[in-house]
């Protein structure tokens, strides 16, 4: 399966990302995990990114798909992958279509989960995440057993720089300017498949494996 996950910050694609890598054995790259980690390793790419992700703007294309074909140029990607977080403009999902297409691939899906507005900030201004292995968690509706330290190693969780409520603000913004187009480009295509997002997360993922269970039937 190739796929691309679609929806706002905060929509849960990391949250989905992690079981849906799971269920079909694709690897989950998550453009942000990418930039973060190159952040904290102070690497030419990190220091390059660092102020584009302060400030909730998004990395210019140029440098994010260079990143992202060569990712999918490993072998892990071989029998598929799963998008997260990228494409994020109509320039990127082009680049990434002309990628594919030039090995005669094409991405199956792109899923949009899709979830109001009005519950995204509360969803992101309470996220915590684990630095050391991506975890991702929410203070109310996915708290770590043990306060402040990650389920899966025991890491410290932390806040992300850029889940406060004013860059949130800003993130949306991005968003709803430069992202949410690509829900029409991928419907052109007609490429394009959508779930609630809202509800509980494993409510959320049962109705992310019926929808990509009729994908291509
Ligand atoms: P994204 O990757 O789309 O930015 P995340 O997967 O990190 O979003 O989810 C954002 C926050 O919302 C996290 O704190 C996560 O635990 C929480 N979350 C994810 N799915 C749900 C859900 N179905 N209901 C409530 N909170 C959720
Ligand atoms: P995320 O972890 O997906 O919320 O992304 C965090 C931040 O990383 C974004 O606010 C951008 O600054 C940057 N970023 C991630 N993916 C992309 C992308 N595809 N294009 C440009 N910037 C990106």
């Amino acid at each position: 399966m190739k796929i691309v996950l679609l929806g706002p910050p905060g929509a849960g694609k990391g949250t989905q990302a992690k079981f849906i890598s799971e269920k079909y054995s694709i690897p989950h790259i998550s453009t942000g995990d990418i930039f973060r980690k190159n952040i904290s390793e102070k690497t030419p790419l990190g220091v390059k990114a660092k102020s584009y992700l302060d400030a909730g703007k998004l990395v210019p294309d140029e440098v994010t798909i260079d990143i992202v074909k060569d990712r999918l140029s490993m072998k892990d990607c071989k029998n598929g992958f799963l998008l997260d977080g990228f494409p994020r403009t109509v320039n990127q999902a082009e680049a990434l279509d002309l990628f594919l297409n030039g090995k005669g691939e094409q991405i199956d899906t792109a899923l949009l989960i899709d979830v109001p507005k009005e519950l995204i900030l509360e969803r992101m201004t309470g996220r915590r995440v684990c630095p050391s292995c991506g975890a991702s968690y929410h203070i109310k509706f996915n708290p770590t057993k043990v306060k402040g330290k990650c389920d899966a190693c025991g890491a410290d969780v932390i806040q992300r720089k850029d889940d406060t409520e004013s860059t949130v603000k800003d993130r949306l913004d991005v968003y709803g300017k430069q992202t949410q187009p690509l829900i029409g480009y991928y419907e052109k295509q007609n490429q394009l498949s959508k779930v609630d997002g809202t509800g509980e997360i494993d409510k959320v993922f049962e109705r992310v494996i019926n929808v990509l269970g009729a994908v291509g039937k």
